[in-house]
């Protein structure tokens, strides 16, 4: 591990500030992810700015029917908070999906976001990888790749965005607020990650001295109809092969509003407005769910050992269709599948 110099952030105003001082600095939250990476000499940062301290902690109803969450707290208490659990079930699943529960209580809501890809290259110094080490290549294209991206991948780089919560958080439209040098903007969780292009190194929008400061759920719940399906190697305390989000809201038998996220197949949560389209206004049967399995994978490229995910995320997708249109969320205390 490399030498680094340390601060502690008293406001955001601060925080800011040392980010746009020191260029090579990170900010740290709860370090579950950032001091592994360090110990890894993945990431080298100069600088470490903690913001554990921030008044970033809060749950908070908007005034407009939604909820906004501060960036710092930690995802267990965001899975466990009343008003989630009420309101936004498919969010608490989706996290509590994820990780340990020890994990859980460290992690923050704007580290879950900004975590890097699992891509096992990415974490061996040893191996080219255009993600950390821009213009080195990929190791992974040609190399062992059963885990990695079928959508929206490049020349560049296959490697996939292993967090469950931004899932459930795309599927619900959430928004994050970010603060930076020239003052506050929200953006669409679907647009705060990128897909690799010809820049793996930049997995989020985010500029360089920019900071989230929170996540804002609009009113929309689905609080009745949604499931949150992780399919992994090991029942717990493993990252997704492929995941799937998904809310609906029916007008008598027909669908009214539909949502659809995968998890564990591309460089970000995956949408498609084609397939969630495909779903309004028509009966849930086993035959619309397959056309929007089919719309949502539509493009799918698959490498020498990740064929398998096209056919799982397909089956996938219409196991939690069903799931949610019968009310029946996948259980994440009891994870085989119903
Ligand atoms: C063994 C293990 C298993 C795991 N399994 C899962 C899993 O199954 N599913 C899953 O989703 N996750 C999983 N995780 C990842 C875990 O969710 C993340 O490590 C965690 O959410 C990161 O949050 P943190 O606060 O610790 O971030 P940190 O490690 O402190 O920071 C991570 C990154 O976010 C940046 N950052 C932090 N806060 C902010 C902010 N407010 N604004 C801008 N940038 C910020 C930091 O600069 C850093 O680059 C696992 C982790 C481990 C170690
Ligand atoms: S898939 Fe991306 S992260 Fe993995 S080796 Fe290739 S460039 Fe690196």
């Amino acid at each position: 591990m490399i030498n680094f110099q340390y601060s502690r952030a008293s406001d955001i105003a601060e925080a800011i500030g040392l980010l746009t001082a020191h260029p090579g600095a990170k900010l740290i939250a709860g370090g579950t992810n950032l001091i592994d990476l360090m110990k890894e000499n993945v990431e080298q940062p100069s600088r470490l700015i903690d913001i554990s301290r921030l008044p970033l902690r809060q749950i908070e109803e908007t005034g407009q029917g939604g909820l906004r969450i501060g960036a710092l707290v930690p995802n267990s208490d965001l899975a466990y908070h009343p008003l989630i659990e009420q309101r936004y079930p498919l969010l608490a699943s989706a996290i509590l999906a994820g990780a340990s529960a020890q994990l859980r209580n460290m992690a923050s809501v704007g580290g879950n976001l900004m975590q890097r890809t699992r891509c096992a290259y990415f974490y061996d110094t040893a191996t080219p990888c255009n993600k950390r080490t821009p213009g080195s290549g990929c190791s992974a294209i040609d190399g062992l790749n059963r885990n990695h991206a079928i959508l929206g991948t490049s020349a560049s780089c296959i490697a996939t965005n292993p967090s469950d919560m931004s899932v459930a958080l795309a599927a619900l439209d959430a928004r994050v607020h970010i603060a930076g040098p020239s003052g506050e903007r929200t953006m669409a969780v679907s647009d705060f990650h990128r897909l690799s292009g010809d820049t793996p190194h930049v997995d989020t929008n985010l500029e360089g001295s920019e900071i989230i400061t929170a996540i804002e759920l609009p009113p929309r719940g689905f609080a009745g109809n949604y499931s949150y399906l992780k399919i992994r190697d090991r029942l717990s305390y493993a990252f997704a092969i492929v995941s799937v989000a998904a809310a609906l809201e029916f007008d008598g038998n027909a669908i009214r509003e539909a949502r659809l996220a995968l998890g564990g197949v591309a460089h970000k949560p995956w949408r498609s407005v084609e397939a969630e389209a495909a779903l309004r206004g028509q009966p849930a049967t086993m035959d619309h769910f397959s056309r929007a399995a089919d719309l949502l994978l539509h493009g799918a490229r698959t490498y020498a050992h990740n064929g398998f995910k096209v056919e799982l995320a397909r089956r996938a997708i219409m196991r939690t269709l069903v799931q949610a249109a019968n009310a029946t969320p996948q259980s994440q205390a009891h994870k085989k599948i119903a």
